[in-house]
């Protein structure tokens, strides 16, 4: 069939309805490195003007960190461009292994297997380690690309309410007769920065004979004493079976993403995990970075350090502002607005004050829990965090919102 005009006008009734109901999802353009001080051109088409940015997942400033930016000029001397192949071909160097034993050696995992996102070692990993014979019982909040990956293995599934171990257990006395029952959580879920109780998770897995796996993109290089991750912050190292993470967040965010665990794990999925099989290997520059940040990250916890205490700062200061955050200690740090036109309209008047922030609200997050999501690097210096903070208050006086809790929001504003 060819793209008829009938075709086009109803692919442009798709995107109108897409656009109507509010949803339509416009880019802003950044014309600098990715950074706290960034330049951004928004509305499209205006000139590209300094904000400070409080929405990237550059968690430990690293993405254009001059170390690792010598580090990905060096690999691009050293070994080139690009490899054109998938790893079991001809795609395999030294730098890639060297990852992969520098990324177990810090996650104090036994061996560790690199895909080009996390998004692609998700969608490998269930497949190629679980059969109809076996289940997975998963948190109902977990990503997107966990949820996807799911779906491509033959094995059972099964969720549990979000962060309700109790649920999760009577999944698991209900679920005995499987061969393998395989627990899936995130380490750090990404839209509240709520943190997964993985110490009572292994726990159950203990009592129940189940195997752990943990998706940690929003930890590893920053949670725990040591910046491992998660699985340090809850002192459960060495118990987790497959962890995925990412090198797009806070190693680096340029991208590619592992599978971590198990040996026979990795192993097989070396052998049969279909992104790694039959997709480009990652790229010797970004190998080459990564390779430096985690040697960066194993020498010093000086960078989580210090996330950590401009967390604690912004977390502080925002409360005594009168804002609405959601507890905790990640530095995801959710400003709740359960409105989703007040959350557009604070993020706009944010903007318009020199801070970059989104507005986040359904389907992305649940109905009424409309938010800001800010979050904090130690790209941040304290400069950055109370601009930010300044602006924060300007505008929660203009909408009248400051000292207001849900109630008092919601009954000023609607859901
Ligand atoms: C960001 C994220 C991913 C995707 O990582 P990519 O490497 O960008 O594909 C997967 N899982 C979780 C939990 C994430 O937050």
């Amino acid at each position: 069939m060819a793209y008829s005009e009938a075709r086009r006008a109803a692919y442009q009734a798709d995107l109108a309805g897409i656009r109507e109901a509010g949803l339509f999802k416009e880019e802003r353009i950044i014309h600098t490195a990715q950074s706290a001080d960034v330049e951004v051109e928004f509305p499209a088409g205006e000139s590209a003007r300094p904000v400070i940015n409080m929405c990237a997942n550059n968690y430990l400033g690293l993405s254009s960190h001059p170390e690792v930016v010598k580090a990905a000029h060096a690999g691009l001397d050293a070994r080139g461009y690009g490899l054109s192949s998938v790893r079991f071909i001809c795609g395999t160097q030294d730098i890639h292994r060297e990852l992969e034993h520098r990324i177990s050696a810090f996650l104090e995992t036994e061996d560790t297997i690199l895909f080009g996102s996390c998004l692609d070692a998700n969608a490998g990993v269930f497949e190629a380690v679980l059969t109809e014979q076996d289940i997975m019982i998963a948190d109902r909040l977990v990503h997107a690309s966990i949820v996807d990956g799911m779906r491509l293995s033959k094995a059972q599934q099964e969720t549990y309410k979000h962060m309700d171990l109790e649920h999760l257990e009577e999944k698991l006395q209900e679920s005995q007769d499987k061969r393998i029952r395989l627990i899936v959580t995130d380490g750090v879920f990404s839209m509240d920065g709520d943190i997964a109780e993985l110490d009572k998770i292994c726990d159950l897995a203990d009592k129940y004979d189940a195997l752990v796996f943990v998706d940690d993109s929003h930890a590893t290089g920053f949670m725990g004493k040591r910046g491992k991750g998660t699985h340090e912050h809850c002192g459960v190292l060495g118990r987790i079976d497959i962890l995925t993470t990412t090198l797009g967040k806070a190693l680096g965010g340029a991208s590619g993403g592992c599978v971590s665990g198990r040996r026979e794990i990795v192993e097989l999925c070396r052998q049969k995990a279909r992104p790694y099989l039959f997709s480009n290997t990652v790229p010797p520059v970004i190998t080459a970075a990564a390779n430096r940040v985690i040697q960066i990250l194993s020498e010093t916890t000086e960078r989580r350090d210090k996330l950590e205490e401009n967390t604690l700062y912004w977390r502080r200061r925002l409360k005594e502002i009168g804002l609405d955050i959601r507890e905790g200690s990640h530095p995801i740090v959710p400003v709740m607005l359960y409105n989703a036109k007040l959350a557009q309209e604070v993020a706009r008047d944010m903007f318009a004050e020199g801070i970059f922030v989104v507005g986040f609200f359904f389907p992305v997050v649940a109905k009424g829990q409309a938010r800001i999501r800010t979050q904090i690097s130690a790209g941040h210096e304290r400069h950055h965090l109370d601009k930010g903070l300044a602006a924060f208050e300007k505008v929660g006086k203009k909408h009248g919102i400051l000292g207001m809790g849900k109630k008092e929001i919601v009954e000023k504003f609607g859901l």
